[in-house]
């Protein structure tokens, strides 16, 4: 066996099986891809209530599982001694509020079934992403530090900052290997937005592209962060790779991003399509956005695990119009 090739079995024998649940999602489907890039495709399983695995990801091994089946999910971990889980499954914000009764039990029910099973032993590391969505009206709003107010007005906020206490509580009194990010809203030209409160800053790259037109449901002015899927993927990799030494943070870390309001992003857009317009009619995902921050402080990402940001605004806009078809 060649030298390299002895290194290479050390490190898929010691990483084990992972699992990604709600990989047929926006992010679930590039992290898939992503890990399977790094790891042996065998080794990371995709997981979905979908039916049939996202056509990008069908080159590995797909299983169909709702996350709310207790029972099965661990059957199915133990069984198949899963070491790592990345739990992805869950109802975004905007779809949150039209059912927040669903969003609340699958938001918080498929954490404890991954909780208890890395509690027991069975499961060595998980994955659990929160949001900006923790940070609420009270947050002071720009540069939105680490520790800070956190009285979030959504109830996937609220299901997101629940979650973060468990996962700290988890690690603390079972040391249970949890590591988290507040992702900020993602942006991604490979798989399409679930439903979130910045799904508009994906659609409008659809939009000037395919009728060079584009009407935003933000008002002109209100900045949130952003980040391109790419530097989300290679951040959630980075703090998983991350010795556990080095976390200090066991709810979930800020992270940063690109902080633009729709009238930059619409901006940015006119330098590579001059005739792009854009038109603003705010609905009830307003009151969501003005209840976030303007732009976060990822100080301690940065310091613990050597977060980079990757992609600026114009960075962002040129590749994800060079992609989308
Ligand atoms: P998404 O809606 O695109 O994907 C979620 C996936 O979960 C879907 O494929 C869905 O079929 C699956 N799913 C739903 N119910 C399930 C169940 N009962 N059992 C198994 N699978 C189920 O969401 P996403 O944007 O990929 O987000 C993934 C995670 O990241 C979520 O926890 C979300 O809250 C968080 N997050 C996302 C963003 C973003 O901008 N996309 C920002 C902050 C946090």
């Amino acid at each position: 066996i060649p030298f390299f090739s002895g290194i290479f079995l050390v490190k898929f024998v010691l990483m084990g099986k992972t699992i990604i649940i709600g990989a047929g999602g926006q992010i679930g489907t590039e992290l898939t891809l992503a890990l399977r890039n790094q790891y042996a495709t065998d080794q990371i399983i995709a997981a979905d209530i979908k039916e049939v695995a996202p056509t990008l990801i069908q080159d590995g091994p797909y299983v169909q599982m709702d996350i709310l089946n207790r029972d099965a999910v661990r059957s199915y971990i133990i069984d198949n001694q899963i070491e790592t889980v990345y739990l992805l499954a869950a109802l975004l914000s905007a779809t949150a509020e039209k059912n927040p009764d669903f969003a609340w039990k699958l938001n918080m029910e498929g954490l404890f079934t991954i909780l208890d099973l890395a509690k027991e032993g069975y499961v060595k590391k998980i994955f659990w992403p929160s949001s900006i969505a923790v940070f609420g009206p009270t947050t002071p709003a720009d540069n939105t530090p680490q520790h800070t107010v956190m009285e979030p007005s959504t109830v996937y906020g609220i299901s997101k900052q629940a979650g973060e206490r468990w996962c700290e509580y988890y690690y603390n009194k079972f040391g249970v290997d949890v590591r988290s990010i507040r992702y900020p809203g993602l942006i991604s030209y490979k798989s399409p937005p679930g439903g979130g409160t910045t799904d508009y800053a994906v659609d409008i790259f659809y939009k000037a592209k395919q009728e060079g037109k584009f009407t935003c449901f933000l008002s002109k002015d209100t900045a949130l962060p952003m980040m391109f899927m790419d530097d989300a993927i290679r951040a959630t990799i980075q703090l998983m790779d991350a010795p556990a030494s080095r976390l200090r943070i066991r709810s979930a870390y800020n992270l940063g991003g690109i902080s633009f309001t729709p009238e930059e992003i619409a901006s940015s857009i006119k330098n590579h399509l001059p005739s792009f317009e854009m038109t603003y009619e705010p609905d009830f995902r307003q009151a969501i956005a003005d209840s976030w921050p303007n732009s976060i402080d990822d100080s301690y990402a940065q310091a613990d695990w050597e977060w980079k940001l990757g992609f600026d605004l114009e960075r962002m806009t040129e590749v994800m119009l060079k992609n989308i078809q």
